[in-house]
């Protein structure tokens, strides 16, 4: 009897997946482009030169159990739904079982040049390009030709990559023996506020801390074009800019439309209760590849937070369905939305609690100390535990 059961993706979701049928004894096969997982919701650390690099990524043989998980690191090119096979590089994968984990791509709204002329915050590569760049561009800046670093979208992303470069800038300064006013710090978002998950008290407190540290905030700076040292802005005059990092939206990989899944304007493919695309019951899809509806019918948006719950639901899903049990429908825990603004400070919502300062911060370390525990126990804690700043 054939139950192949194959993850796309060791992303917060695919990682949560096969670490709960490794808990059941399921045997399954996880594919992933690299052969470690990264903590993608900490990539503005790596970017923003906070700790060693290498607490931010995890070797997958570290974590998963090779007498139950086969692992495959290589690029998934195409999804054969009607043959249920992947292909991954030149060679092919069959299933009984999918889990599409695959996670999204930058959104540039076709916005000539963008895609171009920018750098995206997202997996640990590009998060050290970012890094690299940085420090490149601050030892070259001067006060006749400064160094101007513009950051584009105001979520969380943006937010949070921006309150690690303002802490990051002032020191790199200083070790290169370069003015502070050298370098300019940027923040621009086309909405009228930054992040728009939170109270609008929160958000004005958010803006508040980072102009504090001496970033530059425009909000309602619509991009239209991006030229090689140009940013053209809807209705107001262009900005210049040295390093352009673009955090202004996500859409679902590629791979899901090109596969014929359906997917909704931002390619994420809608599923039910139980992750299934319509017309299909041995595909799930989870994390930011799905469509999840929330109460009010429109899908939830996409976090890691709810793609590692996902996974945990989908290893539950496809233990009960193996044991010819009927599937439980998902029902997500938000928890709320926690920002860091920097290695020292924070900004978040919890249900009814509104956190700034320590609190945010402190709570936001607990949470990568939780994660941990959950992916690899107190191997996986101590391993990474540089990630981790208590006081
Ligand atoms: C800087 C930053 C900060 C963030 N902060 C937060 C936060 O504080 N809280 C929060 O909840 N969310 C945050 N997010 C969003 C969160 O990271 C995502 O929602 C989450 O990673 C989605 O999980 P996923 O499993 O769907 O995809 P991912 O975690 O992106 O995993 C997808 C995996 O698939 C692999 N993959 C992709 N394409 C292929 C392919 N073709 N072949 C093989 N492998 C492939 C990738 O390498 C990756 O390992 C942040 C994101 C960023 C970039």
């Amino acid at each position: 009897m054939g139950q192949e059961i194959l993850i796309l993706g060791a992303g917060y979701g695919g990682m949560m997946t096969a670490c709960g049928l490794q808990r059941r004894e399921i045997p399954f096969t996880l594919v992933n482009e690299q052969p470690y997982h990264q903590f993608t919701t900490l990539m503005h650390e790596v970017a923003g030169g906070r700790a060693h690099t290498e607490d931010y990524r995890m070797e997958l043989q570290a974590i998963i159990d090779p007498d139950l998980g086969r692992l495959h690191v290589g690029k998934v090119t195409a999804i054969d739904l009607k043959e249920r096979r992947v292909r991954v590089d030149d060679m092919f994968l069959e299933y009984d079982w999918l889990v599409v984990a695959l996670g999204s791509e930058t959104e540039f709204f076709g916005i000539p040049g963008l895609q171009n002329h920018s750098l995206q915050l997202w997996g640990f590569e590009s998060a050290l390009a970012i890094r690299q760049r940085v420090e490149r561009l601050v030892k070259e800046a001067t006060r006749d030709h400064p160094a101007r670093l513009v950051i584009g979208g105001g979520g969380l992303t943006g937010v949070e990559l921006t309150g690690e470069l303002a802490d990051w800038i002032p020191r790199l300064c200083e070790k290169n023996g370069v003015p502070l006013d050298a370098v300019k710090l940027m923040l621009i978002e086309a909405m009228n506020t930054i992040l728009p998950m939170l109270d609008s008290d929160l958000q004005r407190q958010a803006m508040h801390i980072l102009q504090e540290k001496g970033v530059q905030i425009r909000t309602g700076t619509k991009v239209v074009e991006v030229r090689s040292e140009q940013i053209l802005i809807d209705g107001r005059a262009p900005l210049d800019y040295s390093l352009l990092i673009w955090t202004g939206g996500v859409r679902g990989n590629h791979l899901l439309a090109e596969s014929d899944f359906p997917v909704d304007r931002k390619g994420r493919v809608p599923v039910d209760q139980m992750f299934r695309p319509a017309g299909m019951t041995r595909v799930f899809v989870i994390g930011d590849c799905a469509a999840f509806p929330g109460p009010d019918g429109r899908p939830l948006p996409p976090t890691a937070q709810l793609a590692t719950q996902m996974g945990e639901h989908a290893a539950q899903i496809i233990d009960r369905l193996l044991h010819g049990r009927p599937p439980v429908a998902f029902r997500p825990r938000l928890r709320g939305t926690l920002a860091s603004l920097g290695p020292e400070n924070g900004i978040g919502e919890l249900g009814t609690w509104k956190l700034t300062g320590a609190a945010a911060r402190f709570l936001k370390e607990a949470n990568k100390a939780r994660y941990l525990w959950s992916i690899g126990g107190w191997k996986a804690l101590s391993r990474k535990r540089g990630q981790i700043r208590w006081a």
